[in-house]
């Protein structure tokens, strides 16, 4: 947001023409507009993990779906991405960027100042460079038109919003002095639209002098240059920390979470004979009969298997796992699970949760459960509490109340990687 930096009242059209014409007369203006998406930081205020940028924010990498805004609002030919590393953000984004937008990489450099050097310097041919945050992907095509029009006019524009609290200043210790008039301060927000050659000239002139900006504005502002503002967006959202990521998907609502989450059902049965040893959520439990099968029959470990595979859409255990190939006789069913698990994984989704009920007249589960669900957690990489586990006995009725059989029944919930769910 705004910071420190110093914002210039809106040009007066007198004043204006006059400094401007220094530089765009002088100057060639080919080339369209090119966004300058900024995103170097390593995201330390989000947290540990995968990096904000690449973070999925309903469904779609963060700084995929800032591109998008750009490619919708038809006022960019190109986007320069300035990451930490090019070949990583290439592989990442790969198959969520639009495919009508030609995108170019840059690698970021120590500063936000060095970063918008570096992008710059790709974007070459441009008219207008408009350098946004790649964190702020909620940019507006009225937005961008408002920035692109007066940047063209002016030179240079950046979008504010007022302060809407009030502003209390505060001294070294972070004790109130007083409240300050808050109809003198607003927020700045990206993009920040230049003309290429005034960005260029303001970014050399602070190299020069050692100068560091908050944002570019402000670069140009203290290199002698005036900067329009335009009315910002409050729903502009820079995504910075854990919470901000918890607002973009209450903005983004229930339609694009509806994308990002896949259920899938998943049901076993198997038939109890003598002799047979009975392990449920890869737990041994001592009992007079087991489930017949060809591997160890463990239902609660297949119904979750086949749940977690329908809801990324992949073929069912019977299919990657078959009953009829000897290297799956008397497997263990826990290490089918954690391969299933990895496959779920390797298709690009994290589970959310897991709920299973057994049907089975005896043994009594409850005492088996909590370590289950241990076992459970173990081989799907995440925290007991997204599993849930219950038993229901038949009560006499149908196979398993005449303990013939058990049933298993499961239900799980994946979400679209871009971001793995926290364990
Ligand atoms: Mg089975």
């Amino acid at each position: 947001m705004a910071r420190r930096s110093r914002l210039s009242p809106p040009p007066s059209p007198s004043s204006e023409s006059e400094a401007m014409a220094i530089s765009s007369d002088a100057l060639p203006s080919p080339g369209g507009n090119v966004a300058i998406l900024v995103a170097a930081g390593q995201g330390l205020r989000a947290g540990p993990g995968v990096l904000k940028q690449f973070r999925s924010v309903g469904g779609v990498p963060l700084l995929a779906r800032t591109v998008r805004a750009f490619a919708a609002s038809g006022e960019v030919v190109r986007a320069v991405l300035v990451v930490p590393d090019p070949k990583e953000a290439r592989s990442r984004l790969s198959g969520w960027l639009p495919a009508d937008l030609p995108v170019a990489y840059a690698r970021g450099g120590a500063t936000r100042q060095d970063s918008t050097a570096a992008g710059l310097e790709v974007a070459e041919a441009a008219e207008i460079v408009l350098v946004h945050d790649g964190v702020r992907p909620f940019v507006d095509v009225q937005l961008i038109r408002r920035v692109v029009g007066a940047a063209k006019e002016w030179g240079a524009a950046v979008p504010v919003v007022p302060v809407r609290e009030t502003l209390k200043r505060l001294d070294a210790r972070g004790a109130i002095v007083e409240t300050v008039d808050r109809q003198a301060y607003a927020l700045a927000q990206t993009p920040q639209g230049f003309r290429r050659e005034i960005l260029q000239k303001a970014l050399e002139w602070a190299r020069a002098c050692g100068r560091v900006g908050t944002d570019e504005a402000e670069i140009v502002e203290q290199s002698g240059m005036p900067v329009a503002r335009v009315e910002g967006m409050e729903t502009n959202l820079k995504i910075t920390t854990p919470s901000d990521f918890a607002m973009a998907e209450r903005i983004l609502g229930a339609d694009s979470a509806a994308g990002a989450l896949r259920v899938g059902i998943g049901y076993d049965v198997h038939a109890l004979v003598p002799g047979r040893p009975l392990i449920l959520g890869g737990l041994s439990i001592p009992h007079s009969t087991g489930p017949a099968g060809h591997s160890d029959g463990d239902l609660i470990c297949h119904a979750a298997a086949d749940a977690m595979l329908g809801a990324a859409g992949l073929p069912d255990i019977g299919q990657l796992f078959p009953d009829t190939h000897p290297a799956y006789r008397g497997a263990s069913s826990l290490s089918l699970l954690e391969a299933v698990s990895r496959r779920v994984a390797q298709a690009g989704f994290g589970l959310v949760n897991l709920d299973l009920v057994l049907v089975a007249e005896a043994p009594r589960l409850v005492p088996h459960l909590s370590a289950m669900r241990i076992n459970l957690a173990r081989a799907l990489a995440c925290a007991p509490e997204r599993i849930g586990i219950k038993g229901k006995r038949g009560e006499g009725l149908s196979f398993e109340g005449r303990n013939e059989g058990m049933a298993a029944h499961a239900v799980a919930l994946l979400i679209r990687d871009g971001g793995t769910p926290q364990p």
